[in-house]
């Protein structure tokens, strides 16, 4: 499923399998989860989408071929992430913050990606996933749960914690924060009892809008929702020294709010991409908790309604393709 011009369907299209290069493996795709990324890829909201691409970095397959210097067996089930390359040079990759590389290539975006029968991949960016997890389950770890993951560890020890926008992303890590003994309370979007219903299921101590002030202040609240006024309402949420993390990769413009929202040594941060540490580390704890995904199932033909009723709020859990 190519996008081959911004703000347009994908369309279906037969291609002759690619060919992995030497550091890549050739992957037959089982199932890749669709994620608000993809949106946003989709809408021409991120700078110079590369026209045609495939999108998808929700990717759960089988390694069919691999390149010469791969370090990855054909028959292994991998997953594949968003950071599908780094430079290993830059000042970022020396220094442990390859999710800031400046060459960074990203999957289903620069590269293409899941939404297809067949696709390749960096080994180096390939990953291990538990036997417990089923493709479609594991599918949404793939970005939900780790750039969900990274946030969370942005969060630090917050005991206390809101999370904004509960979808993919929130309901894999409300699981993971709950079982380390956080308190979790779900922000959603004015009068959406599902959601908030699907947030106390899975353990938040409260559940409520987002204009609403929580019962009590809390240590550090996670925004993945993409809307920008979101900013100042956390901020208002959280206690002195609380932290506001920002976990999407694209924001409707922060509306201007009054610096005494901020003083008290509150912090605002964004969080981009994920490290291979953040997928070996996360992928480890995943099947310990053990977090399960909620998913929706559609044909690989059928992306562009998965990518609509994401739009639309109509999901909860995350749209996984699975490919026959
Ligand atoms: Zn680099
Ligand atoms: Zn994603």
């Amino acid at each position: 499923m190519v996008l081959t011009a911004p703000g347009r369907p994908l369309k279906l299209q037969d291609r002759p399998h690619p060919e992995p290069g030497p550091e890549q493996v050739l992957i037959r795709v089982r199932a890749c989860a669709v994620c608000r990324t993809d949106l946003h890829v989709v809408d021409g909201d991120l700078p110079d989408v590369p026209i045609p691409i495939i999108p998808g970095h929700e990717i759960v397959g089988e390694v069919i071929a691999a390149g010469a210097a791969a370090g990855v067996e054909p028959g292994q089930r991998v997953g594949v992430p968003w950071l599908g390359h780094t430079c290993g040079d830059c000042r970022y990759c020396r220094d442990n913050h390859e999710n800031l590389c400046d060459s960074a290539r990203f999957t289903g975006y620069q590269i293409d990606g899941g939404f297809a029968e067949m696709t390749v991949a960096d080994h180096r960016y390939c990953f291990d996933i538990d036997p417990s997890y089923d493709d479609m389950e594991a599918a949404p770890l793939l970005c939900a749960g780790l750039i969900g993951y990274r946030s969370l560890v942005m969060a630090g020890d917050a005991r206390r914690l809101g999370i904004y926008g509960f979808g993919a992303a929130a309901h894999i890590i409300a699981q993971l924060a709950c079982w380390q003994g956080r308190q979790v309370y779900a922000f959603t979007r004015q009068g959406d009892e599902r959601a908030q219903d699907f947030a106390r299921e899975l353990g938040a101590v409260w559940a409520g809008a987002s204009e609403q002030p929580p019962p009590e202040l809390l240590d550090a609240a996670i925004i993945f929702a993409p809307v920008g006024s979101l900013v100042p309402a956390a901020l208002r949420a959280v206690r002195k020294g609380g932290v506001v993390v920002c976990g999407g990769i694209h924001m409707t413009d922060i509306p201007a709010f009054p610096y005494s929202i901020l003083w008290g040594e509150r912090v605002v941060r964004s969080v981009a991409n994920l490290s291979r540490r953040d997928a070996e580390e996360f992928l480890a704890i995943a099947p310990q908790v053990p977090i399960r995904t909620r998913t929706a199932p559609y044909r690989l033909e059928q992306a562009n309604e998965a990518l609509e009723d994401l739009r639309q709020g109509r999901l909860s859990g995350a749209a996984v393709l699975i490919m026959d």
